[in-house]
């Protein structure tokens, strides 16, 4: 945050500041008793502002039979909240847009804002806020910030925008340049005016509401970034990026599809050519949405496949990486935390089913004296050339993993002890008859196997019941003077009997 330039801003003795009447009335509304009759006169005391309010509450938006003639009546068909809003509304754009330019775009800046005002109430209306008015408000005041950083900066801020093709674009220019944004003024002028937070927060992070932590100003945080983002379509030259985005974001996050998207925004143009002339904002030449979405129809198809492109490569890295992240680099085999997870699974699905389970414990026999004699390398090929052959024992449905150092397991779902006893005594064979070959050397290596079994009844009850066994038959395998299997029996006294 760019502490200098707030205290600059903050410090600006030409802020854009809220006119008499809107304070008038603000401050008339929040006494706790408002008092109608009073209100009423004040704002009929200004007749542009009375005009433009019941020329709006007569407009499409409102959608009344009945035509509403006075303020008065406004205020109690509408409602005082309504109204307050519609004359802060006014009298601050009338005010403003008296103000010049000193450098950037000021007709597309109106032009943006006064869309974003509608498209704020069209689509605060589709997903079911109350507070439609606040959302007009917000929409239309949430861009303010670059009033004020325009007066601040002076010529400075119309280069800093020089050529951006999109209002989307502006936060980035502004943070990387001011490190403040357009955003975070609006925010600080809505305080200094002493808004509320269903005003002040939204038009503070409508370019980031994931950063807005209560839910219902959340929400409507998101309808002024999804706003802002339709007033892209209408404004920008071209509008395929802020289609896709509208339709993207406008699915994610507020739930809507894409053909809800396309009538929202038919409704948003119509109700902005409706309500900019009471405004006073030219909106220029309007194309029509079917043309806008006609021409922005081949880029979008471009945008989306390339967005396709991007994200099958991003699935292929992500299995890449989670693949990575589970085998044992040097023997191709699961590694031990892979080992943890499957084997956890493989050992509920046989409690589950009663099916009986068999693991192997293997370490190579006087591993250590082959680093020794032939060199680490050749260790490591000595361990790839194991690891493949366990992988060769193994079926499809069990589990080979390097446990740790010279230690690998073969962990056997639905199979009885005896069988498993067999694959033992084959995998034992196996790694020893197959000759090791590095380079020059060749030489043999042999592999003591502990076995433990869990079927029905079993006394061992959980997993590392089992690799305890496992690892007290291997202890017992070494002990009896290597290369063989040894199965731990859990009730050696039945056995003998
Ligand atoms: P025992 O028959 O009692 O199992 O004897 P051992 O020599 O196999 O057992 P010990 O635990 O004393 O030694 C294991 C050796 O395995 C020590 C360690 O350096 C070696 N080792 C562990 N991981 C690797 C590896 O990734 N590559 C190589 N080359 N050696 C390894
Ligand atoms: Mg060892
Ligand atoms: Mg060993």
């Amino acid at each position: 945050m760019n502490e200098q330039l707030l205290a600059r801003i903050k410090g600006c003795a030409t802020l854009p500041s809220l006119p008499a009447i809107a304070v008038q009335v603000l401050e008339l509304a929040q006494r706790d008793e408002a008092d109608m009759g009073e209100i009423a006169r004040v704002i009929s005391k200004d007749p542009a502002l009375t005009g433009k309010i019941l020329r709006t509450v007569n407009s499409s938006f409102y959608g009344r039979a009945q035509t509403i003639s006075t303020i008065s009546q406004s205020l109690v068909i509408l409602g005082l909240q309504s109204v307050k809003t519609l004359v802060l509304g006014f009298s601050l754009v009338s005010n403003l847009a008296k103000s010049k330019s000193k450098g950037f775009k000021h007709i597309d800046y109106w032009r943006h804002s006064m869309f974003g005002a509608t498209a704020a109430r069209v689509i605060a209306a589709k997903v079911g806020i109350v507070q439609q008015e606040e959302a007009f408000l917000a929409g239309l005041l949430a861009d303010i910030g670059m009033l004020v950083l325009d007066q601040v900066l002076e010529e400075e801020y119309g280069q800093l925008l020089e050529g951006y093709k999109s209002h989307d674009d502006v936060s980035r220019l502004e943070l990387a340049s001011l490190e403040v944004s357009h955003a975070e003024v609006s925010g600080l002028l809505a305080e200094q005016w002493k808004l509320p937070p269903i005003l002040r927060t939204p038009v503070t992070w409508h370019h980031n509401p994931e950063a807005v932590e209560d839910p219902a100003l959340r929400k409507m945080t998101e309808v002024i970034r999804l706003a802002s983002r339709c007033a892209d379509v209408f404004v920008d030259a071209d509008a395929a990026p802020a289609i896709a985005d509208v339709r993207a974001f406008g699915k994610s996050v507020l739930g809507l599809e894409s053909e809800v998207i396309d009538e929202l925004l038919g409704q948003i143009l119509t109700k902005t050519r409706e309500i900019a002339p009471l405004f006073e904002i030219n909106l220029g030449p309007t194309d029509t949405l079917e043309n806008i979405l006609k021409r922005a129809n081949e880029t979008l198809i471009q945008l989306t496949l390339q967005s396709q492109m991007q994200s099958h490569t991003l699935q292929e890295q992500n299995e890449k990486l989670k693949h990575q992240a589970l085998t044992d680099r040097l023997t191709g085999l699961a590694n031990r935390a892979a080992f943890e997870q499957e084997s956890q699974r493989l050992w509920d699905q046989a409690q589950a089913t009663g099916m009986p389970i068999v693991l192997l414990m293997i370490d190579l026999d006087k591993f250590k004296s082959i680093n020794d004699t032939y060199g680490h390398p050749t260790g490591d090929e000595t361990l790839r050339t194991v690891g493949k052959t366990l992988k060769m024992a193994a079926r499809a449905q069990d589990l080979a993993a390097r446990y740790g150092g010279e230690e690998l397991v073969l962990l056997l779902p639905d199979t009885p002890r005896e069988i498993g006893t067999v694959i033992a005594e084959t995998v034992r064979r196996a790694i020893e008859s197959k000759p090791i070959v590095n380079g020059d050397v060749q030489l043999k290596v042999t592999a003591s196997i502990g076995v433990a079994s869990w079927e029905k009844g079993s006394p061992l009850k959980t997993l590392a019941h089992i690799v305890k066994a496992a690892d007290l038959g291997l202890y017992n395998a070494k002990h009896s003077g290597r290369n063989r299997v040894k199965v731990f029996n859990p009730r050696p006294q039945i056995a003998a009997a």
